[in-house]
């Protein structure tokens, strides 16, 4: 068995479904931040992906990508509808999301929670060399650090969830709470996306388990657990790149001739997800329609919504909400030739998307609650032009990060409604400036500036310095395939 002294443990392998014919695996895009976000610091840096290959049955051999060797961990069938479509999608993911669909605690779930979580801990632990650092991620393997903890001590072990951490007094409702609880605190360091889920992490930490806790450290069982914000990024340069392509600009020249070309563009680009507010957005913008505020034929919107999850009813039902809601939309205000929303219900890749989000006059991120939203971030980084208006909710993590969007709470639909066309009409010298200093604080909070905080801060020895990426700053774009 090769060992690694980097070992990141996540519920998926960052891998194409499909390996080409000759065996070399491709980095796959999943329609999810979270490959994306890794795939550039791990590309330079040795190290074993511990994860789901997205098959049921016997995890295959899988071939190494690059530097990166891949563990893949198998999960059947049953497993997958008890741990993944269960606890995790059906009872964490509501919950962590302020409940805005009711969580499910189906205790048929629990189990098999955590025997997959003990398989991926077994993994990591049969792959990391002495002393390694092994960086698990997201709620998918709550209870992972502590398991790991007691079959490898000497390991170094950071925890980061790309999701919101809920206050207390809805984490207080899990049944199972102390034990996730222990799970996660079983790592050195525990990262999130805003300073606040570190807080509540502290309260709850000293009311449920008795420890002595601040808003950085919990003292736990004679250790210290680390806890801070890492607010996680996109790969800029890559989106910067791929922007400024030949073919890619030609596509977005196309694209506003295919949408009619005077018109003001509304994108919105999400997983179908009920955490997306889609049904909010649509909401606002057929009310404009109705009270004649705008107008089909000087105004479009176009709505990706990458399938998602569609194992779970819930899902199913949202999509199918949508879909009557856009085609009640067009239906009503809709002209021969003219939608008045492009619904788009299929996953696009990074080219089209750059493409996308050149096209948009204004980009409307409207989240109920969201760790991050990286698409907010990948609109800013593909407008060289500085032109363009994003309207971002107050409930995603960027909202901390970006003050020149538009700022929206998406509960207020009137409110919702009115920015929508400040953003449309805004003046476009203000537009630039709005623009310019979100993308100036982008390029200095990149993904790799991401991972370079969260692995020096675990790594308190100093022993994985000599392979950390080097200090942020502007990057050369490398070869991506589209
Ligand atoms: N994405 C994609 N193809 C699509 C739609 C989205 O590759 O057709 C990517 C998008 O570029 C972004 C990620 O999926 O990197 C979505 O991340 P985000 O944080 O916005 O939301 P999540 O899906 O993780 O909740």
């Amino acid at each position: 068995m090769r060992q690694s002294s980097l070992v990141v443990v996540a519920n998926r392998l960052p891998l194409d479904d499909n390996a080409a014919p000759d065996g070399a695996c491709e980095w796959r895009r999943s329609p999810g931040g979270l490959a994306g976000a890794l795939h550039a610091i791990l590309e330079q840096t040795p190290a074993t992906w511990v994860g789901w290959n997205g098959g049921a049955g016997p995890a295959p051999d899988l071939p190494d990508v690059g530097p990166m060797r891949l563990r893949a961990v198998p999960i059947s069938v049953d497993e997958l509808s008890g741990y993944y479509e269960g606890f995790a999608n059906s009872t964490l993911w509501p919950l962590y999301h302020d409940a805005v669909e009711q969580p499910v605690f189906d205790r048929g779930w629990w189990e098999t929670y955590r025997s997959v979580n003990r398989r991926f801990a077994e993994a990591a632990a049969e792959v990391a060399e002495p002393g390694a650092a092994v960086w698990v991620q997201d709620y998918h393997l709550h209870l992972v650090p502590e398991m790991l903890r007691q079959l490898r001590p000497d390991l170094l072990i950071g925890f980061f969830l790309h999701v919101p951490f809920p206050p207390p007094e809805l984490f207080m409702q899990l049944p199972r709470r102390v034990e996730l609880l222990r799970g996660m605190l079983g790592a050195d360091l525990v990262g999130f996306q805003r300073p606040q889920a570190a807080h509540n992490v502290a309260q709850l930490a000293t009311k449920l388990l008795g420890a002595q806790a601040t808003d950085d450290e919990i003292h736990l069982d004679g250790r210290v657990v680390r806890t801070g914000a890492f607010p996680v990024s996109i790969d800029v340069a890559e989106m910067q790149a791929l922007a400024a392509r030949p073919d890619v600009v030609t596509r977005a020249r196309q694209l506003r001739a295919d949408l009619g070309p005077p018109k003001r563009v509304l994108l919105s680009v999400d997983r179908l997800d009920y955490t997306k507010g889609i049904e909010h957005r649509l909401t606002a913008y057929s009310e404009l329609l109705r009270d004649g505020r705008v107008r089909v034929r000087n105004t479009v919107m176009v709505q990706v919504t990458v399938p998602s999850r569609e194992q779970i009813g819930r899902y199913r039902q949202l999509r199918h909400r949508i879909e009557g809601e856009v085609g009640r939309i067009n239906g009503e205000h809709g002209r021969v030739g003219e939608p008045a929303v492009h619904y788009l219900n299929q996953p696009f890749d990074r080219a089209e998307l750059a493409a996308l989000y050149q096209t948009a006059d204004v980009m409307v991120v409207t989240p109920l609650r969201d760790g991050m939203n990286l698409v907010a971030k990948e609109f800013v980084a593909a407008r060289e032009d500085d032109a363009g208006a994003l309207v971002l909710s107050e409930f995603a993590g960027a909202a901390a990060e970006l003050p020149g969007a538009f700022l929206v709470n998406p509960h207020d639909v009137d409110r919702l409604k009115d920015t929508l066309l400040e953003a449309m009409d805004a003046d476009p010298a203000d537009l630039a400036a709005r623009m310019a200093a979100m993308r100036r604080h982008l390029r200095t909070h990149d993904i790799v500036g991401w991972a370079r905080a969260y692995l020096t801060t675990l790594d308190h020895t100093g022993r994985l310095a000599a392979w950390l990426p080097p200090v942020p700053g502007p990057r050369r774009a490398r070869h991506q395939p589209v």
